[in-house]
């Protein structure tokens, strides 16, 4: 392909073939300004708050200026998106800009998100808007402090030019606030990386690639070899099984699950139209797009993660030369999956973990089954549900339970449509609760011990939409104190804050149809 003559940092849209990335510089903006910073991650990287008003920092991590050794890049990667092969995707709006050593001696990339055009653009403009950027900076960080595998977010700034987006798909785009997000993970490397490679048959480059991950992001595996390889692929399916039992452990849809958004590290990578559960419901999802089939649903998300990785195991088995051990590996993700979500519910209940051989194991099994369908048919908030429940007491005797409307009382902050209670879901969550009851009465720890343990993996503060809203709704305004007040509580989210309940409170009526608080467009 002729190249234009400076096509070291050509940012034209073409398809990238014999190479995993392009050189490509950030476009520049007219007015950068900088609306807030992760103090951690600034300090993660080595740097202080007060550098971060500096004028560098503006003008770096806006993409005005790089720094002296900064050298830009855009990924090439294709993808399955809806279960449908796409193609070449690529950073068409990430740049990388540097490789930096954080202060643990581990490496971290910076990547810019919404920085201008890369090869990789296709038909989009390489931007990203305010809304979509404050939803990515404080939901990444949200879910750092929840204990969930994701990338993290250094900066949130005002690129000072104005993008267009149809939000609503109904052909009436609308200027919004263009705006630049600094990611930061040890590596963006997807899935999609290596499928782009299979699906054009570059093996060669396949496995350099394969290699450059193994020896970069795997090291403890040692020099490539098919063993090595097949460890790789065992432990890609293990990091992923950990970030989707944590997902659901915190009742997080992350929405777009397409194979280009599988980040090979298992972090939570590309936070779009994500969502948050409400009322407990495996078949929501917070993405319109996907609305009909609910391919990205709550309850679907592990297996379509086992889904992504065959795509996975699909693109690397060639260079393997035998697929065996992956084939095993997918179907243990399956045994496994079953066996560490009945170990997440035994704690957020607060049972002890027992064998798998065990009576009581079986028993944990029906009340974990039983509770979920109750969740599913009543309108219950997961997140305030858990919670509450952590103050049940083992002393609660018949006289309580079996008066049906004390649990209307007890759970209360947690019911959305009490009505739904009247026939039969307040009679399962009654007999349900008494055999609750039965179970921790057996246990040999006290209230207080189980109510401590609980609190530390059903979190109080989750980033619902509503609330992200909120902050949007003040910073298109101008005002970012939301942004900083939201991005402080979710540092917390199992602490009780009494100052900031009103945070931990049910999604309000009027958020449940409003645009932005319930579900949302992949217009970002
Ligand atoms: P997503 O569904 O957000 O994972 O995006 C799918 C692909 O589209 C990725 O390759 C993105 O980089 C690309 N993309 C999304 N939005 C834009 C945009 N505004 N400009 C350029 N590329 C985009
Ligand atoms: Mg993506
Ligand atoms: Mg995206």
């Amino acid at each position: 392909q002729q190249l234009p003559a400076d096509s070291e940092t050509s940012n034209f849209v073409r398809q990238v073939s014999g190479a995993c990335f392009s050189w490509v510089k950030p476009t520049q903006v007219c007015n950068p300004q900088l609306i807030s910073v992760s103090p951690d991650v600034v300090e993660l990287l080595g740097m202080s708050i007060t550098e971060t008003q500096s004028e560098w920092f503006l003008q770096a991590f806006s993409g005005n200026q790089l720094l002296p050794q900064m050298k830009s890049y855009a990924m090439c990667y294709g993808g399955h998106q809806f279960g449908h092969w796409a193609g070449q995707l690529g950073d068409g709006r990430a740049i990388n800009l540097a490789e930096v050593v954080d202060i643990h001696g581990k490496n971290q990339t910076l990547q810019l998100k919404g920085a201008g055009l890369t090869p990789y653009s296709r038909t989009a403009d390489g931007l990203a808007v305010l809304r979509s950027s404050v939803r990515e900076f404080l939901c990444s960080e949200a879910m750092y402090y929840l204990g969930v595998p994701t990338t993290r977010a250094l900066s949130l700034m005002l690129s000072g030019e104005q993008v267009w987006r149809d939000m609503f798909y109904d052909g009436n785009p609308q200027q919004e606030p263009g705006a630049i997000v600094c990611r930061v993970a040890p590596s963006f490397v997807r899935f999609g990386n290596f499928q782009i490679l299979a699906a054009r048959q570059e093996q060669s480059l396949l496995k350099q690639l394969m290699d450059y991950t193994i020896s970069y992001d795997f090291p403890h595996l040692g020099a490539p070899d098919i063993e090595v390889y097949e460890q790789w692929f065992r432990e890609i399916c293990q990091l992923t099984l950990q970030m989707i039992v944590n997902w659901m452990r915190v009742g997080f849809v992350h929405g777009v699950m397409n194979t280009d958004n599988m980040s090979i590290l298992g972090l939570t990578i590309d936070y779009g139209p994500y969502g948050w559960l409400e009322n407990y419901d495996p078949q929501w999802t917070p993405n319109t797009t996907d609305a009909k089939g609910r391919r990205y649903s709550f309850g679907n998300q592990p297996g379509i993660a086992q889904w992504n990785l065959f795509q996975l195991a699909n693109a690397i088995a060639p260079v393997i030369g035998r697929a065996d051990a992956l084939e095993e590996a997918l179907q243990e993700f399956g045994v496994l999956y079953t066996q560490l979500s009945h170990s997440m519910y035994c704690q957020k209940l607060g049972l002890s973990v027992v064998a798998e051989q065990a009576v009581e194991h079986k028993q944990q099994s029906e009340l974990i089954s039983q509770l979920l369908d109750i969740l599913t048919l009543s309108e219950i908030d997961m997140t305030i549900f858990f919670r509450l429940l952590s103050g049940i007491s083992q002393n609660m005797d018949e006289s309580f339970t079996d008066n049906h409307a004390n649990w209307m009382d007890f759970f209360e902050a947690a019911i959305y449509q009490p009505i739904h209670f009247k026939d039969n879901a307040l009679e399962s969550l009654n007999e349900w609760m008494r055999g609750y009851i039965k179970q921790i009465n057996q246990q040999p720890i006290t209230d207080e011990q189980r109510q401590t343990q609980m609190n530390q993996v059903n979190p109080k503060f989750v980033l619902r939409n509503y609330l992200a809203q909120q902050a949007i709704d003040k910073a298109a305004n101008g005002d970012y104190s939301e942004i900083e007040k939201l991005l402080k509580i979710m540092q917390k989210p199992y602490d009780e804050q009494p100052e900031n309940v009103a945070y931990a409170k049910k999604r309000p009526d009027w958020a449940k149809q409003k645009a932005g608080c319930s579900m949302l467009s992949c217009s970002s």
